[in-house]
Parts: structure tokens; sequence; C-alpha cells
């Protein structure tokens, strides 16, 4: 973490988890535990149906409240889809875009992932990133020219003074949700490598200015470990934000 620069941004991805219920129930038991903490920005990646809920809950505490996915059109026949001002209107603040999920179940390409990061920041969302390569692109060692392309593609087009607004996770694809998490050198380098590629376009002010998480099994025997590092600016962490101790354990662990 460089909190010179930039900012620490903790987000927890509930996935399919959580009714509107249950949300309100978890958020209220984060409150309890975090209170209104200054050391980073708390973001909560909830379900479409849980948002208007966890706007309210959550309005007095410093949790900001993200969707996992948008449409990148403004509105049409798309049957099923979101779109970002439908997002903003509610008071989301941020939305994740190209999580490994949706590029592996749902059709979601390089392509698909800059038009949305377009969208989002026209209308004044900001977008989480998700970049991360497969175990068979590791054992490859092609790791570098494939998180290289996913971060130039999405940054086409978008100018420098709203990249600041971006966020990237580096989330290794396997290391979500399988138990098995990237070493600190490992999520410290590649981190570095995005904010690389990021320099080499924007300069150096940009890229210094640009949040860069770490997510893949993040978890709170981890976090110390993983957000001790330069590059690495907070986490984006899908099971072990489904409890409140698990998920406050992760935030204090950004205070060290
Ligand atoms: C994620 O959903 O982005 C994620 C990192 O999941 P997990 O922490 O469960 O690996």
């Amino acid at each position: 973490m460089n909190r010179k620069y930039r900012k620490t941004i903790i987000a927890g991805n509930w996935k399919m988890n959580k009714t509107p219920s249950e949300a309100k129930e978890l958020i209220e038991g984060l409150k309890a535990k975090v209170g209104r903490q200054k050391w980073c920005d708390v973001v909560l990646c909830v379900p479409f149906v849980d948002i208007p809920v966890a706007v309210r809950t959550a309005r007095d505490a410093k949790i900001a409240v993200a969707a996992q996915n948008m449409h990148y059109e403004k509105s049409g026949a798309f049957t099923g889809e979101i779109s970002a001002d439908m997002l903003k209107e509610l008071g989301v603040k941020y939305v994740v875009v190209g999580h490994s999920e949706r590029r592996q179940y749902f059709a979601e390409t390089d392509k698909t992932v800059n038009l949305k990061v377009k969208a989002a920041l026209e209308t004044g969302l900001r977008p989480i990133i998700c970049v991360g390569e497969t175990l068979e692109q590791r054992e490859a060692e092609i790791t570098e020219q494939h998180i290289t392309a996913q971060v130039k593609v999405a940054l086409l087009d978008i100018p420098a003074e709203l990249v600041r607004k971006v966020v990237f996770a580096y989330e290794p694809v396997w290391a979500i949700g399988t138990g098995k998490t990237a070493t600190a050198e490992q999520a410290a380098e590649v981190c570095a490598l995005i904010r690389a590629v990021i320099r080499a376009k924007y300069g150096a002010r940009v890229a210094r200015s640009v949040t860069i998480q770490y997510g893949g099994s993040m978890n709170a025997s981890n976090a110390q470990e993983l957000l001790s590092q330069l590059d690495v600016d907070g986490g984006l962490i899908g099971g072990a934000s489904l409890k409140a101790d698990d998920f406050a354990a992760i935030i204090f662990a950004a205070n060290q």
C-alpha cells in the first residue's frame, strides 16, 4: 500500500449470496465491528436486488455499495440487464467489471469490459476492473503478456482524467474460491506490472494514483502480508466477505 498517493480499498464481493434481509443483517453486523473507520474505503459488491437495502443500511457508515455487473448500453432491448444510470440512481458508487466468473460463464470479453468501463465512467460510477491469468497461462509463463493485454484493452479510449477513477483488481483465476492464494511476491509482481502498463500509457502521476487490489482467497490470516506490498492497495474478497467477523478482520488488517 502507498497511502500517500492512493486510497486503500477493501471490497467484498458477495457473488450470488444474501437475500435483502440477510444483506441488512450482515451490514449491521459489519457496522457494529468496524464503526466509521478512517484508514480505508470499504465497498460491498452486492446482488442487484440487495442494492436498495444495502445503500440504506450502509448510508451512515463509511461503506459504499457496488454492483457486480452492468450493461454498457444506456437502455434498450436487453432483457434481464441493468444500466449504469439505473445503478447510479440507486446510490451505487462502484461496479465490478470483467470478474473471471463473468468471463467464464457469461461470455464477458476484454472488448465488453472496455465498453462497460467507458459506460461506467461516463455515468460517474467507478469500475473495479478484474484481470487475471488461469493456471495454464501461469504455467506456460504468459502471465505478463496476458495481464498486459487485458489492462491495455480495458483502458482503450479512456482519457487520463478518468483513469484516476478506475480501480484494478488482480485476481489470478486459479486463486478465486479455491483456497489457494497467490504469494505476496506473486501479487506484488503482477500489481506492479499493472501499474507499469498504466504508467507507460498515462505517465507516472496518473499511475501512482490508481488503486490496484489483489483478490483470490484473501482472508484474515493472509491479508496483512498481501496488503503490506507496495503496489497492493487493497483487496477484492469473495468468501471471506460473507461473515461480518471475517470481513472486519481484513479491514483491520488494512490498518497495519
Ligand atoms: C472474488 O470473488 O473476487 C474472490 C476473490 O473470491 P474468493 O475471495 O472467494 O477467492
